[in-house]
């Protein structure tokens, strides 16, 4: 249960007060009958030793008369009850009752301290008065003899009423005063209340997003300056609001205004925000909460996933989706609870996908219409140079050269466009490398010879045989050989090794040759691209050597990396996926 705090304050402040004012009351109604009763002893006392002295004589004498007459006279005057007992405890003298009609007081015990101590005191019932007393009894003394006593009394009942009368003014005072001091407790639990409230209240406002809160304060105190804070963190608060709130529209402007569709998804691969394109891709509009699955089931995507949750990144990797493709893009974001969150971003390519195709079609079509005529050119063209006399053999010579150039280039095209041809697909099946060694030694036999290179492959047992594209790797190979062979220096060496890498097959094949130039490792792999121009059209190099060879790795899902020091030669590295983890057959390039 929640207990008011004004009340609890309250509540605390009035039981102190109660208690305290109780305690003080009852200790003053103490002491002061104490010292009441004190004060009244020792006036009877006083009294007792006056009166002694007065009647002394008479006492020693045996004039009671006269003893009776006088305490009479002096009990009317100080409103007190005398009594006077010889030392045999014989009353002789009472101011109030006959003497001889009271009992023997010998035994009394004010009357026995007196006689034994010299001062008599005692609060008890008198059987002659039938009251309650307090007596104060002194010895007459005369030559070192006791000869009686005077005792002097006052009713309690008359110093109870006396004493009522003072304690009911005290009670009148204490009552009035605890009043007074609940009324100002009742003002201090409030004003230390009344700002905390505020202050409650007001921090509730700005829990619910209410932060125009703002406390007029005049306080100086502590409580002042606690409102000072509030409304300066409500300021605050309202400033990293409001600029949060205007990053949040510009974000969801900018993502709205994407024209790539944007999924976010939780650790637990369920969707937690996603864009319009997105949306529009997948014609899905509640998606929040849902498994990505659920939306796209497309056995590559789950691999794009699980690839960006394994290696943290993934780029430009392709996907159909509902007759469109698109290039998927994904990065896995650690945030700081732990919980990882993937962001992926899909990029229509359906139009330059088509365009691709256009340009390959014709290329593909050119480059095929050109063999036939290419070839006849060069056929002619060799048989002119037999022919005819010197005079027109250069001529002749130089065509058939130039027809070589462009049935080369023409044949790198063809290969290119069928690479590129994207109903094209891997024939994966086990490639024994011996075999494609065997056919290229014997391909380039003539061309190493006449150049006096040495040609040396080491092979490890367990590379042997590889699952891969039997065509295509062997292209890869008569590519890279070739120019080996072709930027290498006479007598110099060319050497391949075949290594497992982790799970992955590593080629290198390096050679002696002219090296390549730091700026250009870059670039040899793009299509037409050549170091030296002359050099390569002299040697037959269409630039197109290199851009197959890079296709065809990147169709296993490989890499390709070059290293080389000019003039001393040049060293590429391919790794290859293993495939013979999957089932060999046809794979989509
Ligand atoms: P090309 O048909 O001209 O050889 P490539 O695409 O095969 O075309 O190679 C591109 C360019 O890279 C070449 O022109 C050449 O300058 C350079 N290059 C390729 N391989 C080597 C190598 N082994 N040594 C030196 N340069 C090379």
């Amino acid at each position: 249960m929640r207990v008011n705090l004004f009340l609890r304050h309250f509540l605390i402040y009035s039981l102190i007060i109660v208690l305290t004012t109780l305690i003080i009351t009852l200790i003053t109604s103490y002491e002061y009958k104490k010292n009441y009763l004190k004060t009244l002893e020792i006036n009877l006392q006083q009294q007792a030793e006056i009166i002694r002295e007065e009647i002394k004589d008479d006492v020693i004498n045996n004039r009671y008369k006269q003893i009776n007459t006088l305490i009479n006279t002096i009990a009317q005057q100080i409103n007190t009850r005398i009594t006077i007992i010889r030392n045999d405890g014989l009353v002789i003298g009472d101011s109030e009752y006959e003497a001889d009609k009271m009992e023997d007081h010998s035994t009394r015990s004010e009357f026995i301290q007196a006689v034994q101590k010299g001062i008599g005191k005692k609060v008890r019932f008198s059987k002659t008065t039938q009251q309650n007393m307090l007596y104060v009894a002194v010895p007459i003394i005369s030559n070192n003899k006791v000869l009686g006593v005077v005792r002097t009394s006052a009713y309690l009942r008359q110093i109870e009423k006396d004493l009522s009368a003072i304690n009911t003014k005290i009670i009148y005072w204490t009552v009035s005063l605890t009043i007074l001091a609940l009324l100002l407790a009742w003002i201090t639990s409030k004003n230390l209340t009344q700002p905390i409230r505020l202050i409650t209240k007001a921090a509730e406002r700005i829990k619910n997003g209410d932060f125009q809160t703002y406390f007029v304060n005049n306080r100086k105190d502590e409580v002042g300056a606690l409102i000072n804070s509030i409304n300066k963190m409500a300021e605050s608060l309202k400033t990293l609001f409001n600029s949060l709130q205007s990053e949040r529209e510009e974000m969801r402007s900018i993502l709205s205004a994407m024209t790539e569709g944007l999924l976010v998804l939780n650790d637990r691969d369920q969707i937690i925000a996603t864009n319009e394109s997105f949306r529009t891709i997948v014609g899905v509009n509640n998606l929040i909460g849902q498994y990505h699955w659920q939306i796209i089931q497309n056995n590559q995507f789950n691999q794009i996933i699980a690839e960006i949750k394994n290696k943290k990144i993934c780029r430009n990797r392709e996907i159909e989706l509902n007759n469109n493709v698109y290039s998927v893009s994904g990065k896995l974001i650690d945030s700081q609870d732990g919980r990882s969150k993937t962001i992926i971003v899909l990029y229509d390519i359906t139009e330059f996908k088509k365009l691709e195709k256009i340009k390959a079609d014709f290329i593909a079509n050119i480059s095929h219409e050109l063999k036939t005529p290419l070839t006849s050119i060069k056929g002619f063209a060799d048989t002119l140079a037999d022919e005819v006399g010197k005079k027109y053999r250069n001529f002749a010579q130089t065509i058939s050269r130039n027809a070589d150039r462009l049935i080369n280039i023409v044949q790198d095209l063809l290969i290119i466009s069928e690479l590129e041809n994207t109903s094209q697909r891997l024939q994966i099946e086990k490639v024994r490398f011996s075999e494609i060694f065997n056919n290229i030694t014997r391909l380039f036999k003539e061309k190493l010879k006449s150049k006096k290179l040495q040609l040396h492959i080491a092979m490890d047992d367990d590379v042997q045989e590889w699952y891969a594209d039997y065509f295509l790797i062997e292209q890869m190979f008569i590519n890279l050989i070739d120019n080996a062979i072709k930027y290498n220096v006479e007598k110099g060496e060319i050497h391949i090794t075949l290594k497992k890498d982790d799970h992955n097959l590593k080629i290198t094949i390096e050679d002696t040759g002219i090296g390549i130039s730091r700026e250009h490792w870059d670039r040899i792999f793009e299509r037409f691209y050549v170091v030296d121009k002359s050099r390569s059209r002299k040697l037959g190099g269409t630039g197109l050597g290199l851009a197959i060879v890079k296709h065809i790795v990147l169709s296993h899902n490989g890499d390709i990396k070059v290293e080389s020091e000019v003039g001393k030669g040049t060293r590429f590295i391919i790794t290859l996926p293993n495939y013979s983890l999957s089932e060999p057959g046809e794979k989509k390039l």
